[in-house]
């Protein structure tokens, strides 16, 4: 089965039981000044559960494009090197407003997985909330009950508040989970250790790949639970996760989700993918990335010097670097994967396809802007090597800020530069210098305020909308900033 009939067999399953399929939101937040990007596929229905607006029907289902990068989900550091976590993935969810709650939300998922998807019954595991007696929550016994007219006992998990209690936030909606892993290893592995031990342990093949919350509870700002007026159920499942599962893969990266950048990727850089694991990680790492940059870009976040912006420009300059430093790409290149990716993807998001030579062109100025330092600032980093070394292994906060400022390597890329060296970094020296380099610009802007003022340019995030006439102007726009 193609990623792209997968997709549609989710959306048809839940259309089938009286779903409203809706499209995907936007990956960048605008109104919630608690969110930068969507995390969730429950992001964008908050206000429904809040009850701040009425949902458009009270059974919805979707793919969500989602971004794991800040706040309460970061899953950046995992990209590339682990084989199932990225930064942007899709989120498939069918949601209950008040309508179907555990039964049935139970029994749709194991009957989509194991009869639509086939997927081995014996190679899936579920959890149930274990209680929690400090908040007086009992075990969650419906679910429990239910899984057990489907699945063997021993294979439903007792799972504790952290892994089986939602919450959407120190107050608000709230309740227990039920999630479904996979174990893809051999037989042999099998033999050897029961799957059972390895749920929730981040092995790589012993997946988590949907996640069924029960939302029944109100957290008030007290701290206590009251039952809520009407129950509701949202459900996750990670796409590229549930492809590899089907696909009868070892890593999402081996999908055909991946493969089509992959192999452009590898092609381009002369090399072959499976050969070197160093320039593997790279690949991966970069095939992750672009997806991130080209989504957040077409739904509006260019990249920038703060908040939103920043976020994405550090994502696009850890993968020049990669690219740079491991596939040999010291010309603008990324940009050239943007159509590959919309091509791909034009079915189900052609907010991409649209706008692929804005998006295009973004990327290519990134990348020209930060190829113009970056080999300074990775030929600084080696002269100092004999100084980190006898620093005790640590990167100073004087060079690292001076990489941030002169070089525009953002802190995270500096770090993990020192982490492939065997160094860390002086975090609170960084902070240090970029608080003095602040003081030392107000106090000249002091100075100078009384014969001349000098307005800073416009570096805030800044909204684009999708007008294709536009594209020109927002080009030169964004030159500019
Ligand atoms: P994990 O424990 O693997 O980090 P999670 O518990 O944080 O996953 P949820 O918040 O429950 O994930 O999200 C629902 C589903 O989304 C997960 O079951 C998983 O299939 C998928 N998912 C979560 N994070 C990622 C990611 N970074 N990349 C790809 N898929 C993801
Ligand atoms: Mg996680
Ligand atoms: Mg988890
Ligand atoms: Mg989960």
């Amino acid at each position: 089965m193609t990623s792209a009939e997968i997709r549609q067999q989710f959306l048809d399953f839940f259309a089938s039981k009286g779903h409203q399929i809706v499209p995907s939101a936007p990956i960048v937040v605008k109104d919630d000044p608690t969110l930068m990007f969507t995390n969730s596929g429950m992001a964008p229905f908050k206000d429904y559960f809040l009850g701040n607006k009425p949902a458009p029907s009270p059974r919805v289902a979707d793919t969500q494009k989602c971004l794991r990068v800040s706040g309460k989900h970061n899953d950046l550091e995992e990209v590339g090197y682990d084989t199932y976590h990225h930064t942007m993935f899709e989120m498939l969810g069918n949601w209950s407003f008040g309508d179907y709650f555990k039964q049935d939300a139970l029994k749709w998922s194991w009957e989509l997985l194991t009869e639509v998807y086939k997927l081995p019954k014996d190679r899936l595991y579920v959890s149930v909330f274990q209680g929690d007696s400090t908040e007086n929550l009992p075990m969650d016994q419906e679910a429990f009950n239910v899984w057990k007219t489907m699945i063997a006992e021993d294979r439903i998990l007792m799972g504790n508040k952290k892994d089986n209690f939602w919450e959407m936030g120190d107050t608000g909606p709230c309740g227990p989970c039920s999630e479904i892993h996979v174990d893809l290893r051999s037989e042999e592995e099998v033999a050897r250790i029961p799957g059972k031990d390895l749920v929730n342990n981040d092995h790589p093949q012993v997946v988590e790949i949907w996640n069924n919350v029960f939302m029944e509870f109100n957290r008030l700002a007290d701290g206590s639970l009251v039952k809520l007026p009407a129950q509701h159920v949202d459900t996750g499942m990670g796409f590229e996760r549930l492809c590899m599962a089907i696909q009868g893969k070892q890593s999402n990266y081996d999908t055909d989700v991946f493969q089509p950048m992959i192999q452009f990727i590898a092609s381009e850089a002369g090399v072959s993918y499976g050969q070197d694991e160093k320039t593997d990680i790279a690949i991966r790492v970069i095939a992750d990335h672009i997806r991130a940059i080209s989504f957040t870009i077409a739904d509006g976040q260019l990249p920038s010097n703060n908040k939103a912006g920043y976020v994405i420009r550090r994502i696009l300059r850890r993968a020049v670097r990669y690219a740079f430093t491991y596939l040999n790409f010291k010309k603008p290149f990324l940009n050239t994967i943007v159509p590959v990716l919309a091509d791909q993807l034009a079915n189900v998001f052609p907010e991409l396809k649209a706008q692929q030579a804005f998006v295009q062109r973004v990327i290519e100025e990134e990348e020209n802007a930060f190829l113009r330092t970056l080999e300074n600032g990775l030929k600084r980093l080696d002269t100092l090597q004999d100084t980190f070394k006898a620093n005790g292994n640590v990167i100073d906060g004087k060079t690292a800020f001076e990489l941030y400022d002169t070089f525009g390597f953002p802190l995270d890329l500096t770090a993990l530069i020192a982490k492939e060296n065997g160094f860390t970094i002086d975090d609170a020296g960084f902070t240090t210098e970029m608080e003095q380099q602040k003081n030392r610009s107000r106090n000249a802007a002091q100075t100078e305020q009384s014969d001349w003022t000098v307005l800073q340019p416009e570096v805030e995030t800044e909204w684009v909308a999708y007008d294709a006439e536009q594209v020109e102007a927002r080009v030169v726009r964004y030159r500019q900033v």
